[in-house]
């Protein structure tokens, strides 16, 4: 519904800035979040004009100062968090240091308890709340090199089912996105042999565009989806079915 808050974590590059502005263009209030590339947000500023506030989704404090800012700028309480932040740090398991493993599981898991945590209370309050976490397919099939991410984004689904359970009776909904390999930054940096086998797996014939998860996003958050909770929707080209 037009004039709804929306946040959006990691919103100032690919999937999430694709999410944030079509929001914008449906009428929504919207701000982004980002980590750490300052010149990458006041481009995604300037030229969207969506406010771009600094916040580390992994950390609790930064995440309270955060949304709190981001309250008073939009001038209402969240209505609406999608937890889109994410990493990759791949490495083969006997390989993986802590560091890579603890940094992927709070940068794409923890933070969502993070951002969830501190809009719950006001959104169990008001009656309404819509939660759409961005996970992947690779938390659905495993990947090499990926221990960390796939149990993160498969802890992402658990997380999704239980928070639908507890909202339900509250108006809020939690479902999870399970994008397939999507045409962002994150894919770019893939090594291109990789690429080309991948490509040759999906149905579709190609990679996805970040609008297209961008338009599944929105349908979660509008009115139109009050009785789609605890789901999980999957936007691959058909790379993995089930
Ligand atoms: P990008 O790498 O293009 O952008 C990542 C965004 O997240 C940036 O805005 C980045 O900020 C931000 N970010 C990273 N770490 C943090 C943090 N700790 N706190 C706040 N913001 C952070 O990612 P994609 O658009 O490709 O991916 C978005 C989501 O979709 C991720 O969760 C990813 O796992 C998932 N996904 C992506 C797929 C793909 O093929 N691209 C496939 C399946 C899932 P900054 O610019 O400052 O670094």
């Amino acid at each position: 519904m037009s004039g709804r808050v929306v946040v959006v974590t990691g919103g100032t590059r690919g999937i999430g800035a694709a999410s944030a502005e079509a929001f914008k263009q449906l009428g929504y209030r919207v701000a982004v979040t980002y980590l750490a590339n300052e010149q990458m947000s006041q481009q995604f500023t300037g030229r969207t004009g969506i406010p771009a506030f600094q916040c580390d989704a992994s950390k609790l404090d930064a995440c309270v100062q955060g949304v709190k800012k981001i309250v008073e700028a939009l001038g209402g309480p969240v209505d609406i968090l999608v937890n889109n932040a994410g990493v990759t740090r791949d490495a083969m398991l006997h390989k993986m240091t802590p560091e890579q493993w603890n940094e992927v599981i709070q940068t794409n898991l923890t933070s969502c308890f993070n951002m969830s945590s501190v809009v719950m209370t006001s959104m169990r309050e008001r009656g309404f709340g819509r939660v759409i976490n961005i996970g992947s397919i690779n938390g659905q099939t495993g990947q090499l090199g990926q221990t960390a991410y796939a149990a993160a984004k498969a802890g992402m689904h658990g997380f999704t089912l239980a928070l639908a359970r507890e909202g339900a009776a509250k108006g809020i909904t939690a479902n999870l996105i399970a994008p397939g390999y999507i045409e962002t930054d994150m894919v770019k940096a893939v090594p291109p042999e990789e690429l080309v086998k991948i490509r040759a797996r999906i149905p579709v014939g190609r990679f996805g565009r970040a609008e297209e998860i961008a338009r599944a996003v929105t349908f979660l958050a509008s009115d139109r989806a009050g009785f789609i909770t605890g789901s999980t929707l999957t936007v691959n080209g058909g790379q993995h079915m089930f």
